[in-house]
């Protein structure tokens, strides 16, 4: 792993990428407009990025189908597309450390955790998908004997990926994988707030063999690229990670224009059960902190209802406190650093924002907020004395926010779990086997976590109920969001 000054030394020496990439080339947005990135550890301008707007997406989509349609990729062998997307992925892990670079400056995460999980984690999405291609057969319909029907999956066609600025590069790449994987051409959008390791991908894209316009980079606002792809009538899906809202605006954006599908990965307000039982609280309470405070709590899944049983609060509460000084805020570049700055300055004002709001309805503030001084860093965050009703229960603060809620019973837990509008994941902490079945049946969320928080392997598919979402990013459930389902039926003549 570099020194802090070695990953200082390489930025200053790495000229960054900021244009778009279309049709196999860099270039700028159509009306040479830009945006700036900037640094959130240091509130510095990064990079001016092409600013792409409507024009832009249009010429993305016309290259994106006119590939589609010429069948470069699609028409390709299973083996050839399986070899093209394996050097994708290991270019991918030969440049992880410009990619993790641009990842920790562009968000703010610690450089440790680009270099061992991001990154890593974008290569091993796309070769996952890759060794999938020529592993997943067809089906034949249990028919009459005079007629054959068969049951293909197709290429659904242009593919829309737009992402949010958390995991910029590994969660486009669960998008990516199976979304290439299966033939379609791609437009990936990155979120303004994190576009460059996106941008960098199309030189690799290219390196590897992927065919001009069937990977492209549009970087840009939401509402003025993002909107103008979900509104396209030649659009054929999309694929979406970020907040329930936007999700919401995609799906009226896809039932005012073409009906294309609209998979959405979105918000969750995740509980995190704690029995009284539990024979290792010292564990619990060190996945708790890192369930909750892990990637500056700028996570979906992030464990951010802590639910504990009333007659060990106290004193697993001092445990988590403890915990939690495993993740004070440092210079993202060093090597050390387990806790990074919020994407901006915004988004801490916000975070802080909503921190007052619990302690004004009354929540107990028993540790962490705002640091001071240049990057928007925020100490881990404990807020007791939490009631479910409150608005910091309630709404997704996206930021290293804890909140207590104390409950007396098993049946009170699972209602405490389940009253919320989001159904992302749940963790229960318990070594009695039967109250484990009992409560991760009822619990109503797309991932449970029993006596851990947060495992995850592509293998295992992911995705929410209710308010967070449909569909399944990972596993091979992914593969369905991209494809179309064809039966072809054939009547035998008999002789
Ligand atoms: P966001 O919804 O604001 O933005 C996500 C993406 O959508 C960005 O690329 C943005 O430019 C684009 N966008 C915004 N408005 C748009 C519009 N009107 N039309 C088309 N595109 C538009 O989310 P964010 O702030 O980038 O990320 C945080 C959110 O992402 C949180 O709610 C978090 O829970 C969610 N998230 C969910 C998962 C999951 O897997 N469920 C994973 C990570 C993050």
């Amino acid at each position: 792993m570099n020194t802090q000054q070695q990953w200082i030394d390489l930025q200053q020496t790495m000229k960054i990428e900021s244009r778009a990439f279309i049709n196999g080339q860099y270039q700028d947005a159509l009306d040479k407009t830009t945006f700036s990135t900037i640094n959130p550890a240091t509130d510095q301008h990064l990079a001016n990025i092409a600013r792409c707007k409507s024009e832009d997406a249009d010429l993305a989509v016309s290259h994106a189908q006119r590939a589609f349609e010429q069948g470069v990729w699609q028409d390709q062998s299973p083996a050839q597309r399986k070899k093209v997307l394996m050097a994708f992925a290991d270019l991918i892990d030969q440049h992880v450390e410009p990619l993790a670079l641009l990842e920790t400056l562009d968000t703010g995460k610690p450089i440790s955790h680009s270099v061992s999980t991001d990154i890593p984690g974008a290569a091993s999405a796309i070769r996952w998908y890759a060794e999938a291609i020529d592993k997943v057969y067809g089906e034949v319909a249990t028919t009459e004997k005079d007629v054959h029907a068969f049951v293909s999956q197709q290429a659904i066609g242009v593919v829309v990926a737009i992402v949010p600025w958390n995991f910029p590069l590994s969660l486009a790449c669960w998008k990516l994988g199976p979304a290439l994987a299966t033939g379609n051409s791609v437009i990936l959008k990155p979120s303004e707030k994190s576009p460059l390791t996106a941008i960098y991908l199309g030189n690799l894209a290219n390196e590897a063999g992927i065919p001009a316009g069937v990977f492209q980079v549009t970087p840009g606002f939401g509402q003025e690229c993002g909107e103008s792809l979900a509104r396209h009538n030649q659009v054929d899906c999309i694929t979406f990670t970020g907040s329930t809202n936007v999700a919401r605006s995609l799906m009226i954006c896809s039932g005012e224009s073409n009906l294309k599908s609209v998979w959405a990965e979105a918000g969750g307000k995740n509980a995190n059960i704690v029995f009284a039982d539990y024979p290792d609280l010292d564990k619990a309470a060190q996945e708790t902190a890192a369930g909750c405070f892990y990637n500056q709590g700028e996570v979906c899944v992030a464990a951010t209802r802590l639910l504990v049983h009333e007659s060990i609060k106290d004193m697993f509460i001092d445990k988590v406190i403890a915990a939690a000084k495993n993740f004070s805020p440092k210079d993202p570049l060093c090597p050390d650093s387990s806790m990074g700055a919020l994407i901006d300055q915004g988004h801490k004002a916000k975070v802080l924002e909503y921190v007052q709001l619990g302690i004004d309805a009354g929540a107990i503030l028993r540790c962490g907020g705002d640091v001071e001084g240049k990057g928007a860093f925020v100490s881990p965050v404990i807020l007791d004395n939490v009631s479910n009703e409150m608005r910091v229960a309630r709404e997704e603060i996206f930021g290293p926010v804890l909140c207590v809620i104390p409950f007396k019973t098993e049946e009170e837990a699972i209602a405490i779990t389940n009253d919320s509008s989001y159904g992302l994941g749940a963790a229960l902490w318990s070594s009695d086997i039967n109250q484990v079945h009992r409560v991760a049946r009822q619990l109503r969320a797309g991932s449970i976590w029993v006596n851990n928080y947060n495992e995850g392997d592509m293998t295992v598919p992911f995705g929410g109920f209710k308010m967070s979402g449909n569909g399944r990013d990972k596993s091979l459930h992914a593969l369905d969001k991209f494809t179309e389902t064809k039966t072809t039926w054939i009547r035998l003549q008999s002789i």
